[in-house]
């Protein structure tokens, strides 16, 4: 078999399983792909010897007939997720030199259904921003291109390196994480599928921690039928997660029927906003006759308190970051500052996290010690707190009233150039999290399912919510919409 890389999960895990390849010549097409997109700079942590390791014993698995869901199938994890032994610094100088003594929960679960780790991806630093550009190893690099015009466009953030490799074939899929779009705009940006599952899916243990509320892992993979294979070897309980569910893991996969007659698909006018790309209303529309052709019932509907999300995004996530980040003192992990005759503590907490922090990560850190300040809680915190209730209320009662599935733009535009928004306001960047972050206040699932190529040839995602803990649902209906558009464009390879 030639491109072995090219393979999805399924289309892979079938060869594998009829002894038409092997785990190592998997591997071994992924590892040497990461070696030709350097330009890209998605991995960047490569670990080639415990890939071809993991590989040999999946395959002696395969062979023995023990080889459990994903055995033998190569992947990268985002670097926001601690590997043992493997530097984990989740895109930041504060985190230099941090090689975990553990591994995170869904790391070892997939390592555990016989995933080959093939290194850690480029992300945004502390999973902070949507273009990847705020990286301690700089950005990576979207594969595709506008038309012939060769501008470097981003891959979308945080999940960036994640979305421009499984984009590229450098892996087979990866994982994410997302916060407040993170798995499901650089999807969009890049025309592959993400779902972030509902709050508590995934355990969260031995993630780098952003704003542990709203942070939820998931796939990021070539389609929707392996973004369900590798939801379910991510997902399940875990007692080190307190906030994880104890819920059964269904089987995602043989939900896919396609069959989504009678379902309830709500269009929330709230998400047509002014001054959107006239392609992406009309994607939109597009998508909303697909799923009624597929039999569904559409309606529309009213989220009302949806303009409030992102403001209240803004204030829940770095008040939680700025809470959590306070453990980079320069004492207990990575980076510590050099320090001159006289200094103290003080001086060493200010000089470490001055040089070990980028300048969007301080950003947040401050906003969010302000909005928690003693004189300014009440005024921001807890108000943000209020409407988040509200906001999740909107969907409660849209569910209640029948709706299965909510359609919507996966982001406000297609992928930018890289650099076109470094001196931008921050709040420009921050609006591109407009359609997703209302997911995450609300702890739902949602998934960005690629459904077509912009006047330039970008790709354009749209967005499925469902109902909570109904991931397998939602993928159906994400597997019905994928089936009618179509969508099978890959970027031209120039890397
Ligand atoms: N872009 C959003 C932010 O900067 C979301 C990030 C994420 O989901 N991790 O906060």
């Amino acid at each position: 078999m030639s491109d072995l890389n090219t393979l999805t999960l399924a289309q892979a895990r079938d060869a594998l399983r009829k002894g038409e390849t092997t785990s190592v010549a998997l591997t071994e097409a992924c590892l040497a792909a990461i070696e030709g997109a350097g330009a890209l700079n998605a991995f960047v942590h490569k670990t080639p010897e415990i890939a071809l390791e993991r590989a040999q014993a999946a395959d002696v698995r395969l062979q023995s007939g023990d080889a459990p869901k994903m055995c033998g199938l190569p992947i990268g994890i985002k670097d926001l997720f601690c590997t043992k032994g493997v530097p984990s610094q989740a895109a930041s100088h504060i985190l230099e030199g941090f090689k975990p003594e553990y591994e995170s929960t869904v790391s070892q679960q997939l390592a555990d259904a016989g995933a080959v780790m093939l290194g850690k991806l480029n992300m945004d630093e502390f999973a902070m921003g949507s273009s990847n550009e705020t990286s301690c190893y700089g950005n990576a690099v979207n594969p595709w291109r506008r038309g012939n015009d060769d501008a470097a466009l981003t891959p979308g953030g945080s999940s960036g390196g994640s979305a421009a490799a499984v984009a590229a074939d450098l892996c087979l899929a990866a994982t994410g994480t997302d916060t407040g779009g993170s798995i499901r705009q650089p999807a969009a940006f890049v025309g592959i599928t993400g779902i972030k599952p509902t709050y508590g899916r995934c355990s969260r243990w031995g993630i780098v921690a952003f704003a542990s509320s709203l942070d939820q892992a998931g796939p990021m993979t070539k389609d929707v039928r392996d973004a369900a294979i590798m939801l379910e070897a991510m997902c399940g309980h875990d007692p080190k997660d307190s906030t994880s569910a104890e819920l059964a893991v269904p089987d995602f996969e043989a939900m896919l029927t396609g069959d989504i007659r009678g379902k309830v698909i709500g269009i929330p006018r709230e998400y047509r906003m002014d001054g959107m790309p006239e392609e992406i209303e009309a994607l939109w529309q597009q998508g909303t006759e697909m799923l009624r052709a597929a039999g569904a019932e559409i309606r529309d509907i009213s989220l009302p308190h949806t303009k409030y999300a992102l403001p209240t995004y803004y204030v829940i996530a770095p008040a939680e970051a700025s809470s959590n980040l306070a453990r980079y003192d320069g004492v207990r992990y990575g980076h510590r500052a050099k320090l001159a005759q006289g200094d103290g503590i003080t001086e060493m907490y200010e000089k470490t996290r001055a040089e070990g922090f980028g300048h969007e990560v301080q950003r947040r850190v401050m906003v969010g010690t302000y909005v928690l300040s003693a004189g300014f809680y009440d005024a921001y915190y807890n108000r943000a707190r209020k409407v988040r209730t509200l906001i999740k209320k909107d969907f409660e009662d849209v569910f209640a009233a029948g709706v299965d599935a909510i359609l919507t733009p996966a982001t406000p535009s297609a992928a930018f150039g890289l650099g076109e928004m470094t001196d931008a306001d921050p709040v420009q960047m921050y609006l591109n999290d407009v359609f997703t972050v209302t997911v995450n206040l609300a702890g739902l699932p949602g998934v960005s399912v690629p459904a077509g190529l912009d006047k330039q040839g970008l790709p354009l995602g749209l967005q499925l919510i469902g109902r909570p803990w109904e991931e397998g649902d939602l993928l159906n209906t994400a597997y019905a919409l994928e089936q009618a558009a179509g969508f099978v464009a890959k970027p031209a390879k120039w890397w």
